[in-house]
């Protein structure tokens, strides 16, 4: 489990990424860190990208419901001008934000500031997504959650998408998606590129 880290002398920011497939449990772990940093009383603030506007509009939702109101940005940029007097920038659905983030994170992390950035490090096609690369490569401390393979029960690193959609950003999980082991997907998608070979819709 990530533990903060201490400081001596001269007090610097720092970079987290919490990343991982669909049902991973990114969001739990960045509201597990999150409520942490407000006991020990810093001032904590939450972000997410304007495009994820799956549930409340000013909420981190996890999937148990245990959720921090957020506020929904149009760009990474915009975080420079928000973080005014916070300590702790809480970042969510890092991977629909702009290629930006990842130098507006080191920015932040130079001011000070603990950035503690969640989101997907795959699409469903299995590519790195968005700007989670290069956040990954400047981050000080990365954690990579694992779901459950709903086929053989081995860990998940991959989001398998049940749809036959092309847009890389289709919102809205539960009955779209599910979390696969490296060879479940890999074989899901072997299966449908012979059903649709085959004219199987
Ligand atoms: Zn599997």
């Amino acid at each position: 489990m990530f533990l903060e880290p201490h400081f001596k002398g001269q007090r610097s920011g720092w970079i987290e990424v919490i990343c991982g497939s669909m049902f991973s449990g990114k969001t739990e772990e960045l509201i597990r860190r999150l409520k942490r940093a407000k006991i020990a009383n810093q001032k904590v603030e939450i972000f997410k990208p304007r495009v994820d506007t799956r549930y409340d509009d000013r909420k981190v939702v996890s999937h148990d419901e245990n959720s921090i109101l957020a506020t929904p940005i149009e760009s990474s940029k915009k975080l420079l001008e928000l973080v005014e007097g916070v300590s702790v920038v809480g970042v969510d659905e890092a991977q629909f934000f702009d290629m930006d983030l990842p130098e507006v994170a080191q920015m932040l992390a130079l001011r000070g500031k603990r950035v503690i950035a969640a989101g997907l490090d795959m699409d469903y096609k299995g590519r790195p997504f968005g700007p989670m690369p290069n956040l990954l490569s400047v981050a000080e401390y990365i954690t990579k959650v694992h779901a459950i393979c709903q086929h053989c029960g081995n860990l998940a690193t991959h989001s398998y998408r049940l749809t036959m959609e092309g847009d890389t950003v289709v919102l809205g999980e539960k009955d779209l998606y599910e979390p696969r082991c490296r060879t479940c997907y890999h074989m899901g998608n072997i299966l449908n590129l012979q059903a649709k070979e085959n004219g199987v819709k």
